[in-house]
């Protein structure tokens, strides 16, 4: 066991355990956050459709529905402070033939339920006024103004930042395993790099917020299947639509929407399929077809041709019933202190509205904490603001000139699609949170992520990640362990004579 007894440990950190631990950081407590990959936000807040939703779907009383209205309303304020972008555009959900019509009644009735502001019906003929390449066969749509996009990649890194700029500790690479337990009192967390002692435990785990539960002697019953969600990805300024589109949902989730990204691409998903792999996120020529017909339902001239990417995630689905009396819902949000240990805050079943939910769900362990009898101590220095670090593409020309003559790696185009420059990937390298990997540095920049899909930049990205962190080209990686992207230097092929 650490000699150092954390006050509290995070487990898992995605955008729930980076948000728990950035606003657990404004008290004065010792705070580790120890993820199992070799960067945060490797789970599920790295593949989603980046929606902060507004509320007009999840189940009135349930976790989820005030959790999902209440998050909503702290991206303007989170985004401003940690400088990420988000963008509160609106959005519709868009009946197609009469018969869909009757659903918008419902959803704006469980918005009304659930306290959204901002809702308006509107007809088939100025829904198409709106958005002029949607289906003709619309009959109306719900709006709801307070529907955004954001960078989901940026948040989650924005957070950690401002965490450990608030004296939090984060161990990557570091796998959570068991509790050590006392009876029924958690004493530290068991990992493959030893155990740390604690007095409070968070679980945000994700897909694994099950396991670890399980560990803790918690909600035996308590099960997550992963729900795999599908994704094409559209070249940027090839589709022209104004809004984020969905279509009626289903029972098990909001539906095909067709989406622009802040990154100005489209984005048309996901489908949902129950997997039983909790690694499993691999794309099957079945989805992407059920994706692109659901698609086309909403914007009938989508073309194929205009696909750049696809990518799939996993939703963490929990089972647990919602505890309000009268409501009757099988798949809600877990926050609780569990009365049957003592030191684990549970947070399980953090599927979507996940995302748009994670600032309300921090501020609720802080509740929840509180009511344990947990002294919180604000911090005299607490900084909630976090400053971005330079996109050169969205500089003006004169910013440009001025960045690359205090350093003219700046003056050096890496991707092209994208523009990012060195200087860009040699900051975030050395960054608070550095960026150890390729596909950390495209988390970070959007470097890789136009038509090329990183044909012209990986080479000299390798170079600039072996130069920067002293390590040898063979070892630089896409996302860690096992996924070098160098087997053998060309000369020890030729000096071996191998190469014939
Ligand atoms: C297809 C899809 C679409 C979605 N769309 C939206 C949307 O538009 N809007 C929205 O609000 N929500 C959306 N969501 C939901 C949202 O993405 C999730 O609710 C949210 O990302 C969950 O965050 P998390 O931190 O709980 O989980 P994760 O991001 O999965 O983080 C959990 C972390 O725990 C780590 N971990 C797991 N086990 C261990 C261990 N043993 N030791 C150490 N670390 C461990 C994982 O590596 C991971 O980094 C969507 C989800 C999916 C999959």
């Amino acid at each position: 066991m650490s000699k150092l007894k954390y006050d509290v440990i995070v487990i898992g950190a995605g955008i729930v355990g980076c948000m728990v631990a950035r606003t657990l950081a404004r008290y004065k407590l010792n705070i580790l956050l120890i993820e199992k990959e070799t960067d945060v936000g490797m789970g599920a807040s790295s593949a989603n459709t980046a929606i902060v939703h507004a509320g007009y779907d999840t189940v009135p009383g349930s976790l989820k529905a005030a959790m999902n209205v209440a998050g909503n309303r702290l991206w303007d304020s989170l985004s401003q402070e940690l400088g990420f972008a988000f963008e509160r555009r609106g959005d519709y959900v868009v009946a197609v033939g009469e018969e869909e019509a009757p659903l918008l009644a419902e959803l704006w009735r469980r918005g009304r339920q659930n306290g959204v502001l901002g809702m308006a019906m509107i007809s088939g003929e100025e829904m198409r006024r709106r958005e002029p390449r949607i289906s003709p066969a619309v009959s109306g749509a719900l709006w709801a103004s307070t529907g955004g996009i954001c960078d989901p990649f940026g948040a989650v890194i924005a957070e950690a930042e401002n965490a450990v700029q608030n004296g939090v500790t984060i161990s990557l690479q570091t796998r959570f395993e068991s509790f050590a337990m006392e009876g029924q009192r958690i004493l530290g967390v068991e990992t493959n790099r030893g155990t740390f002692a604690c007095r409070w435990a968070v679980n945000a785990a994700g897909l694994n917020a099950d396991e670890v539960m399980h560990q803790a002697g918690v909600r035996p019953e308590f099960a997550i299947a992963p729900r795999k969600g599908e994704y094409y990805v559209l070249d940027r300024g090839e589709i022209q639509i104004n809004n984020v589109l969905f279509p009626v949902p289903t029972e098990v989730s909001k539906g095909i929407m067709v989406t622009t990204t802040v990154h100005g691409n489209a984005v048309v998903g996901p489908n949902a399929q129950e997997v039983s792999d909790k690694e499993d996120r691999s794309v099957t020529r079945a989805g992407l077809d059920e994706i692109w017909q659901g698609a086309q339902k909403l914007i009938p001239s989508l073309q194929h041709r205009h696909v750049i990417a696809v990518f799939a995630g996993l939703r963490p689905a929990g089972n647990a019933r919602c505890e309000t009396p009268g409501v009757d819902y099988a798949h809600d949000f877990v926050i609780e202190i569990p009365q049957a240990v003592r030191g684990l805050v549970n947070l399980g079943g953090i599927e979507s509205p996940g995302l748009t939910a994670a600032p309300a769900i921090a501020e609720r362990v802080v509740e929840l904490l509180r009511d344990a009898g947990e002294k919180l101590d604000p911090k005299r220095k607490w900084n909630p603001v976090r400053h971005p670090r330079p996109r050169f593409r969205d500089l003006s020309p004169k910013q440009q000139q001025q960045l690359i003559e205090t350093n003219p790696r700046y003056g050096r185009i890496v991707c092209r699609c994208e523009t990012v420059t060195e200087g860009e990937i040699v900051a975030e390298i050395h960054a608070p949170i550095p960026a150890r990997t390729y596909d950390a540095i495209k988390r970070r920049t959007w470097l890789g992520t136009g038509r090329c899909q990183g044909g012209f930049d990986t080479p000299r990205v390798v170079e600039i990640l072996a130069r920067e962190l002293g390590i040898p080209q063979l070892e630089v990686t896409k996302k860690g362990p096992g996924s070098e992207f160098l087997v053998r230097g060309t000369k020890d092929v030729e000096e071996s004579g191998a190469a014939d």
